[in-house]
């Protein structure tokens, strides 16, 4: 059984809690490691050493610190292969979708690298007699990030890239589920040439959480996780006077109009829905056709195509559409969800339940699940299920439909489908949500952009990545300079110490 460790100043660390938790593959439902949980001294411990570090990175030019990024976006491309590999074998989902995870994570990094032009202050001349005035983006000190499972290598990196090109010192909390990874890119920001302490990775539960929240020193926490937990530390970490931003859950709703290329959106709808098993938190998970005759031949191509999904372990090639859920835990709850959406009377036409593997019987597999007439007070409506369950809600109308987006309490990502440009624009303009795809139903904003959901899903008033981010990681600082002249109106110095 492997022992996992925390990372702090440049080493494995052993946990000295004796508190651990199993980790398991997905695939086979063993166990295959073991992950420390760190106590409040652990974390305290790992903190003080970040806070002893952070002056002398802090103090570093940008563009040396911009070269680390640049060298480990070469370590992250050549070590691409075995990265992956520890992901899915930790996570569950198939090779192409792991690459997908660190390429992500990869271009945030990528983007950092133009750190130097980022913090660039502003700065006017003259701003009253012999006055200048400028304004400078210092780095806050220690931050934290606090990660979930679904993608173990893509939000540790849109945490800590720029949180340490800014000039911090950063304390990953990963998931406890899938901490390998995230326990990697460390050694690899090592071999990149960061300095030791400056990126410090301790693996926990809620202990480890609080500890980080209640910890003095740590100036900001980014979050990404379920909504109940978000809310807890945005108050808890607000509450002890820290800038926080917190990501939480999802119910991402597409609309298809009666206008959409049917099978368009049928093929979004099911790489949307069910692609990474529904553990996105930008996965399409409500269809909202208008009409029931769209409804209804949306149901006809996405039968289908959903029975021709391929379910398996990643180890089963790249033709996998999707691999097991996280946990057993997980599997269960999903399940409990389906039987509560059957029992409340939406109509289960596909039907994932049963699916079973041979070899890998005790996998947490779940096969395809596609509701339809589903209605705004069902579970399987309200609650995110994270799992591969699409469920279908039909509208009679594109202001019903916009009502039900509108009014879920998630915010996170939401699309449209059709092909009238006027509907799409006053859709993207009207929608209480904070990405929005036409025609497009993952509608993940690129790296120059920035990520975050309203509502429910999203508390703090910055997004992450692109600019945001550097806003979020660094404090600004406006220097009011007076300077009067030394020189007489002929341009000869009047100083006396100049004579
Ligand atoms: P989670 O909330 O269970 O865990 C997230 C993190 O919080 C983990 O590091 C975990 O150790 C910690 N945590 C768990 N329970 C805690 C507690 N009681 N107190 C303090 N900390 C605690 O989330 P998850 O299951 O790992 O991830 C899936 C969720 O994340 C989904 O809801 C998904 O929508 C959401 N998500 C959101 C975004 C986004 O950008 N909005 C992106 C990815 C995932």
């Amino acid at each position: 059984m492997q022992e996992l460790t925390h990372w702090i100043d440049g080493q494995h660390v052993h946990g000295g809690s004796g508190r651990t938790a199993d980790v398991f593959n997905p695939a086979t439902g063993e166990v295959q490691a073991q992950v420390p949980l760190a106590a409040k001294d652990e974390v305290d411990a790992a903190v003080a050493k970040a806070a002893e570090a952070q002056p002398a990175w802090g103090a570093t030019n940008p563009q040396r610190r911009a070269r680390v990024m640049m060298e480990f976006v070469r370590l992250l491309n050549r070590d691409m292969d075995k990265l992956a590999e520890v992901l899915s074998r930790e996570h569950g989902k198939t090779i192409p979708d792991a690459k997908g995870d660190i390429q992500r994570g990869l271009e945030v990094v990528e983007f950092c690298i133009g750190a130097p032009h980022l913090l660039k202050g502003e700065y006017t001349d003259s701003a009253g007699p012999g006055i200048d005035m400028y304004s400078m983006r210092q780095p806050l000190g220690v931050v934290a990030g606090i990660t979930p499972f679904n993608f173990p290598a893509m939000i540790p990196m849109w945490k800590f890239a720029p949180a340490i090109s800014c000039g911090n010192a950063f304390i990953l909390k990963p998931s406890e589920r899938d901490p390998s990874v995230p326990l990697m890119l460390a050694e690899l920001m090592q071999e990149a040439g960061l300095p030791d302490g400056i990126l410090q990775v301790v693996n926990g539960d809620k202990e480890a959480v609080d500890a980080i929240l209640d910890n003095p020193t740590v100036m900001a926490v980014g979050f990404v996780g379920s909504t109940a937990i978000a809310e807890y530390i945005y108050s808890r970490g607000c509450a002890n006077g820290k800038r926080v931003q917190c990501f939480g859950g999802a119910k991402n709703h597409m609309i298809v109009m009666p206008d959409a290329d049917m099978d368009q959106a049928a093929d979004a709808l099911v790489g949307s829905g069910y692609g990474a098993a529904g553990e996105r938190c930008m996965a399409i998970s409500v269809a909202v056709p208008v009409g029931d005759a769209t409804a209804d031949k949306l149901v006809e191509k996405l039968v289908p195509r959903i029975e021709k999904l391929k379910v398996g372990p990643y180890t089963a090639g790249d033709d996998v559409d999707y691999g097991p859920l996280v946990t057993g835990a997980a599997k269960e709850r999903v399940l409990g969800l389906v039987n509560s959406g059957i029992d409340q009377g939406a109509e289960l036409v596909v039907d994932g339940r049963g699916f079973s593997m041979q070899g890998y019987e005790n996998g947490f597999f779940v096969g395809p699940h596609l509701f339809d007439k589903a209605t705004r007070d069902m579970e399987i409506y309200r609650q995110e299920i994270f799992g591969p369950v699409l469920t279908q809600v039909r509208a009679q109308s594109y202001e019903e439909a916009l009502g039900l987006a509108m009014d879920h309490e998630y915010g996170n990502g939401t699309a449209i489908f059709t092909r009238d440009g006027d509907t799409a624009r006053d859709f993207a303009h009207r929608i209480n949500i904070g990405m929005v795809g036409v025609n497009v139903p993952i509608p993940v904003p690129l790296a120059y952009h920035t990520f975050g959901g309203w509502k429910k899903s999203g508390f703090g008033d910055l997004n992450q990545h692109g600019p945001d981010a550097f806003r979020f990681y660094t404090r600004t600082k406006t220097v009011t300079a007076r300077w009067p002249s030394g020189l007489k109106e002929g341009g000869e110095f009047h100083f006396k110490a100049m004579d």
